[in-house]
Order: C-alpha cells, then structure tokens, then sequence
C-alpha cells in the first residue's frame, strides 16, 4: 500500500512536494484560501487585477529551471524585461538594471500554480487545524473540528509560525527557532491618470514604500491601465501591524503620490491588504533546506527556510522531496 501523505499548504511549495510525490504517495493537499497562490496570489475584479504578493522570480538552480521549462513553452512563465527605476524621497531616480531573467507568470502570479495543479487532489477552503498523534500516525482537523482523514506522513509548507502552531515542538525540537518571518503591506490601487510615470516598476529607498509596480504593464496581462501594487518595507509594517488599518492605507497612499508625482484625485480605487507573514529573514546560521524528523514521519519546509522567495519555495520542498523518495 502506498504510504498516504498529508501536505498542508498549496503554495509553491506544497504544490512541488504533491507533484514529485503523487506517483509514489497517496497525497492529500489542504489549502485554507478559496484558491490557489499563497504569497504568489492575483486578486481580480472585473477590469483590474492585482498581483499582491510575489512581483518577479528568478531561476538560478537546474531543477528550478528544469519545472519552469514547459511552463515557458507555453507561456505561462513569461520573462519579463521591465523599465526598472529606484525611486527615493531625496534623490534623483536613476535606472537599474538587471544582470540574470526576471520571470513573471501570466495572465497573474498564480497562474503556474494553477497549471502545476493539473490532476492533484486538492482540498480548498480548508483549514487544518490540528494535527494529532493517532495509532502511530497522524489524524487531521479542519476549524470545525472535522476529521480531514487519517495519514502516515504530514509535511507543513505552511509560513513558519503556522507551522508551528501545527506541528508538535517537541517533535521538530528547536530547529525552527531560528527562523522569522517579516510582515508587509501591500496597496493595490486604480488610478485614472493619463500621464503615469513612464517606468514598469521601481525600487524605492528610504521611505516606508520599497516597491511600486504598474501590473497593466506586465506581460501577458489584458487589463485597463491605471492599476498598481505597492509594497511597504518589512520595517515600516512591523511598526504599523495593529495601526487603524484605513490610516495606514492613507499613508500609503500618499507616500506613493509623493513619488511618483500621480495626483490624490486621481486614484479611484485603493485596497490595502496586511501579509503578517510575507518574507523571511535572513538566516544567520548554516541553513537546513527543511524540516524532518523521519521517525515521527513529520516535516515542514518552505521559502522561510531558506531566507524567502519564490524559488526557495520550490528548492526547499524539492530538496525535501529527494530525501523522503528515499524512506518513503
Ligand atoms: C508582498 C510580498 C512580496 C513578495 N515579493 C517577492 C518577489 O518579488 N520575488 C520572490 O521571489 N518572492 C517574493 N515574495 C515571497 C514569495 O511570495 C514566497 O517566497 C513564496 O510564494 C512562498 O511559497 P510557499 O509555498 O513557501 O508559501 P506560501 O505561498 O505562503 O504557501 C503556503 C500556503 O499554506 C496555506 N496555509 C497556511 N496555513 C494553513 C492551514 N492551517 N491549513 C491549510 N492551509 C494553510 C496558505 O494559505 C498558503 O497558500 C513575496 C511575498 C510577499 C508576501
């Protein structure tokens, strides 16, 4: 009988562990949002759509180029070559140029989780809750209390302190300590302005803002023009985390007017969406790509093991794949 593996969290990482293990394993992926992304979410409304978490990634390893490669064919990862500027309150933009491929997905973000999804078995909107030791495997509960089913091994790609509110500590030892997640905030706004700045996308410096990106102008998108993301810094956002959220939307607000020169007026529409967890700390210590204990047949992995972003996600969770081929 094959070995029945619960995975949790159907982000980049969880989808990687599902599709690597899926011959091998009876998977069972649980995913507490409605639909597929994690931090690499789109939100839509019917003109507009945002890209709210992951903006680019880039593919440095053999095995992260090697997933991407029919993705690419088929142009649902899409190289993207923006006008890049940095921005900062008190000096002049100057242009910043990339030396490696930057990728986006389209139509959104999310779309090449949907394409890995492909015949997964996964369970939306649904929120695992606990986990606990049963007959020498593991049960799961949903938020209502629910038993999600019965399984031998259970691997979180959820964000660190999801995970650990999860998995039993004792099982995992201290090895998560070391790790942290920052918070961020993210603005997606409408702006009916004629006269945009002319870049794609900037980095900014010294202001609570660290990034601005107009996503009409992403490849592969057909959406009006007028529509932004930007990104608070780690920093700014830990300081603010409970603040009234409207305020912090207005602050925002104007610190992306002040440098990009678009008029209060003409923004007609302005969300405000607060990640607790978007991105990793650096990790000081020598890192481990994930999290196992092979006797409790318990793990976790993700980007946040590896100091954050979209390709440690994938590395992460396929590194932890190569091990448990080899004792599943
Ligand atoms: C604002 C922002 C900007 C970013 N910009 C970039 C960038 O430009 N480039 C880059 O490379 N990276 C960027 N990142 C980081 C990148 O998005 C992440 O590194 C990557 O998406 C992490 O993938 P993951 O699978 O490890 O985690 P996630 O995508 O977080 O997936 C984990 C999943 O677990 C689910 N989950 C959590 N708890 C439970 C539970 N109890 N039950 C069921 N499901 C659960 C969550 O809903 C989520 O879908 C950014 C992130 C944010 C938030």
């Amino acid at each position: 009988m094959k070995p029945r593996i619960a995975i949790i969290g159907a982000g980049l990482a969880g989808l990687t562990l599902a599709r690597e293990l899926n011959s091998i394993a009876d998977i069972s992926l649980f995913e507490k949002a409605r639909g597929l992304g994690g931090r690499m979410s789109t939100r839509r409304n019917d003109t507009h759509q945002w890209d709210h978490g992951a903006q680019f990634f880039t593919a440095r390893s053999r095995a992260f180029n090697a997933l991407l490669a029919p993705f690419i064919a088929s142009a649902t990862v899409v190289e993207w070559q923006p006008n890049i500027t940095t921005l900062s309150p008190d000096q002049a933009p100057f242009k910043r140029p990339w030396f490696e491929p930057h990728y986006v997905a389209a139509p959104g973000m999310n779309s090449l989780l949907k394409a890995m999804a492909g015949e997964l078995d996964i369970h939306l909107s649904t929120r695992v809750e606990q986990v606990r030791a049963h007959n020498g495997g593991w049960q799961l509960f949903d938020d209502k209390a629910q038993l999600l089913g019965e399984f031998d091994w259970v691997v979180s790609s959820a964000p660190l302190p999801q995970t650990q509110e999860l998995l039993p500590k004792s099982l995992l030892g201290d090895s998560l300590d070391r790790y942290q997640m920052l918070p961020c905030y993210s603005l997606l706004l409408t702006v009916a302005d004629a006269d945009l700045p002319h870049f794609d996308a900037a980095k900014v410096n010294n202001d609570p803002l660290s990034w601005i990106s107009f996503n009409h102008r992403l490849p592969g998108r057909n959406i009006q023009a007028g529509t932004v993301v930007a990104h608070s810094t780690a920093d700014w956002a830990a300081r603010h985390l409970e603040d009234d959220q409207a305020q912090v939307k207005q602050q925002l607000i104007e610190r992306f007017c002040a440098l990009t020169q678009v008029a209060l007026k003409a923004i007609t529409s302005a969300q405000l969406h607060r990640w607790r967890y978007a991105l990793s700390a650096e990790v000081t210590e020598p890192e481990a790509e994930f999290v196992l204990n092979s006797q409790a047949k318990l793990a976790a992995c993700g980007d946040w093991c590896l100091g954050g972003r979209v390709e440690a996600a994938f590395t992460s969770a396929y590194a932890l794949v190569q091990v448990l081929k080899a004792q599943l």
